[in-house]
């Protein structure tokens, strides 16, 4: 197979050529925002291509699948090799394929199904009531989120149940010995109903290397060269993984300290400053040129970064564009009018002919946009959320998939739960019952499930109001179980549509119609699968990402957060709600910590490249932190002389 010649020398400057071309070793790219880190990975895979590395000899590991693949068909376009013949993508995704394949050698079943976040919340529920039945009636008694939350952190920062609590829960220290017990009862309750939460993803990935040496070795051996995106937000259990991936120190690595926007998710920035010592022999590189911005975007991002008061590394980024307008910093009286403004101005840009895909709308918080939805939905300006309430995380979406993936994996209670307890007259004890009913007349009558909740043994038990649906229930599994094995997953996905959920959702939505629809857009999209467990699985990982909707709409303008904005770039950005106390966060100025914050507000307005709107309403009508509110620290800071004000009323100067 022979690569077409790239001429390298053309398409980078100085300092990313020596990074592409660099010899293979550890590699650390530490550069600000724009200046290429994520082109120079990808140009770098291609450089290994046109050296006679193969493509199944690099992984690629990103913060978003859509990063990995864009990533991926650009090399595709340099080289012609395919993009689907690399491992590419986030920890999570790369971390569920290797433990599909091979989790049974540490004792995870291949049909495992994946939690989603608010399920193994409840799982975590149910096992802390395994342990201490009236955990929760006590109020003073932490609640199942931030339970969660401290084990998933002990979890990504590879650290006791003791020593999280201490250094990030103070205020749960009298609860560490029972919260303890809680996160084994956990493991255990997942372990029986065959589930896997996120986090299991990753340290079961670290497991199948640690503690199973032939898997281990093939993969060691398999990829030569490991690339890391974003690496300034892998937390230590993700540093723990590729540092073990890549015995021979074959990585590269590129982050900008600037950006570490996931610190409350365990994200380590020490991962970067310790890189060298794990890597010994490691190359550090740097890139200051930015080529994304206009220069007035730039000094107005320099100048916000170099307030901070945390240590970090210093790098003046030097715009590459030429000249243009400052940034807007805009005041409106309330969100309401600031959201009229953004609106008015959008109309402008895409009348002067902007591509609406190019323009976007930028927030600290979901219910920042809610005005902002509102309003564009209002003026019919169509845009793309990539937050908020996500496609997959609507409950009918998620009723069907219970249906799914019931079906493949008979253990997962939590999917029953969810499905039975849609019938009248269930409620949780009753349904847990009914499934432990099931399963004992399975095995007393040689059944599988599925039949098992047809036989007439378990229809009795059923509440007599909810036995005709449950027949209906068992039915439609049924029907669902027999073209599972040689049906393809979107002839499975109808089958469940047609069946009882239709008439459940016609009797228990107004909006009826419009969820048909979502679900109808369900079935193309399960045509995109050859087997129903990467369809389920594939739903469940969506839904810890960025997926706003199904299809990319091509007159959308996109509304995101912050965090979600990561890494992407726009010719047009409004900033809104960039009020103190909104952003930084009431909560970060309370606790005296807005240093993560500013960073936050770096990488929002470090995403546009020519235009930059930042937006603030002066009175707060919706409840918060106070009826006034001031332009964000962060703007108070810098000279007035780097942004151009605009007050939309003139009584309300700041
Ligand atoms: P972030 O920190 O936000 O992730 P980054 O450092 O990864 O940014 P890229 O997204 O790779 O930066 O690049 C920013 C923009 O600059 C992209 O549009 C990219 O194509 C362009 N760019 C980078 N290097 C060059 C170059 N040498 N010549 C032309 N354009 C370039
Ligand atoms: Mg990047």
């Amino acid at each position: 197979f022979e690569i077409p010649e790239i001429d390298f020398r053309a398409q980078l400057n100085d300092e990313q050529y020596a990074a592409v071309t660099a010899q293979p070793g550890p590699l650390l790219i530490l550069a600000g925002a724009g200046s290429g880190k994520t082109r120079t990975l990808t140009y770098r895979v291609a450089y290994l291509l046109s050296k006679g590395v193969r493509a199944g000899e690099i992984l690629l590991l990103t913060f978003t699948n859509k990063a990995a693949k864009e990533m991926l068909d650009r090399v595709e376009e340099l080289t012609g090799v395919e993009g689907r013949s690399f491992w590419g993508g986030t920890f999570h995704s790369i971390g569920h394929r290797l433990l599909r394949m091979h989790g049974e050698a540490i004792g995870v079943p291949k049909n495992f199904t994946i939690l989603d976040a608010g399920e193994a919340e409840t799982v975590l529920k149910h096992a802390v009531e395994s342990v201490e039945s009236s955990f929760f009636k006590n109020k003073t008694h932490p609640k199942p989120g931030p339970l969660s939350s401290i084990i998933s952190m002990a979890r990504n920062t590879c650290e006791s149940i003791e020593r999280t609590i201490i250094d990030f829960f103070p205020q749960h220290h009298d609860f560490i010995e029972r919260i303890e017990g809680f996160a084994e009862a956990y493991a255990k309750k997942k372990k029986e109903q065959n589930v896997v939460d996120y986090d299991d993803l990753l340290v079961f990935w670290l497991k199948l290397l640690e503690e199973a040496p032939e898997v281990a070795e093939y993969y060691q051996k398999r990829f030569q060269h490991c690339l890391v995106d974003e690496y300034q937000d892998t937390n230590v259990l993700q540093a723990a993984i590729i540092d073990k991936m890549a015995p021979h120190h074959r990585i590269m690595a590129v982050g900008d300290d600037a950006q570490c926007i996931y610190s409350w998710r365990g994200a380590n920035f020490d991962n970067i400053l310790t890189f060298p010592d794990r890597h010994p022999g490691t190359e550090i590189l740097r890139i200051e040129t930015n080529y994304r911005s206009t220069p007035e975007i730039l000094t107005m991002a320099n100048a916000i970064i170099s307030n901070r008061t945390t240590a970090g590394f210093d790098k003046e980024l030097r715009a590459h564009k030429p000249s243009a307008q400052r940034p807007y910093v805009v005041q409106a009286m309330d969100t309401r009018e600031q959201a009229q403004f953004v609106i008015t101005r959008i109309r402008g840009l895409i009348d002067e002919g902007q591509d609406p895909r190019e323009i976007a709308v930028l927030y600290r918080s979901h219910f920042v946009a809610l005005d902002m939805q509102m309003e564009l939905s209002r003026a019919g300006v169509p845009y793309q959320i990539t937050s908020g309430v996500r496609f997959f995380e609507q409950a009918h979406i998620k009723d069907l998939v219970a249906h799914l993936r019931l079906v493949y994996n008979p253990a997962d209670v939590t999917a029953f739960l969810r499905l039975f307890l849609l019938l009248p007259k269930v409620g949780e004890k009753t349904a847990q019952k009914l499934y432990d009913h099931t399963l004992a007349i399975a095995k007393k009558h040689e059944l599988d499930f599925i039949d098992a909740l047809r036989h007439e043994a378990t229809v009795k038990k059923a509440p007599a109001a909810s036995r005709a649906d449950w027949e209906a229930v068992a039915l439609t599994l049924r029907d669902m179980k027999q073209i599972a094995d040689t049906g393809t997953p979107d002839e499975v996905v109808q089958i469940a549509i047609d069946g009882w959920y239709s008439s459940y959702l016609q009797g228990a939505y107004a909006n009826y119609s419009n969820r048909l629809e979502d679900l109808n857009s369900l079935v193309g999209f399960a045509a995109r699968f050859e087997e129903m467990q990467e369809l389920i699985a594939q739903i469940t990982l969506l839904n810890s990402e960025t997926s706003g909707r199904m299809e990319e709409s091509d007159e959308a303008i996109r509304l995101t957060t912050v965090h979600q904005a990561k890494g992407l770039e726009f010719n047009v950005v409004f900033v809104i709600g960039a009020a103190d106390g909104f952003f930084p966060t009431r909560r970060s100025i309370d606790v005296g910590d807005t240093e993560e914050e500013r960073r936050l507000f770096y990488v929002a307005v470090t995403r546009a490249r020519d235009e930059l709107y930042v937006l603030y309403p002066k009175m707060n009508t919706k409840g918060g932190p106070s009826m006034f509110l001031n332009p964000s620290r962060f703007l108070q800071e810098i000279s007035t002389d780097l942004f151009e004000p605009i007050r939309i009323r003139r009584n309300y100067g700041w």
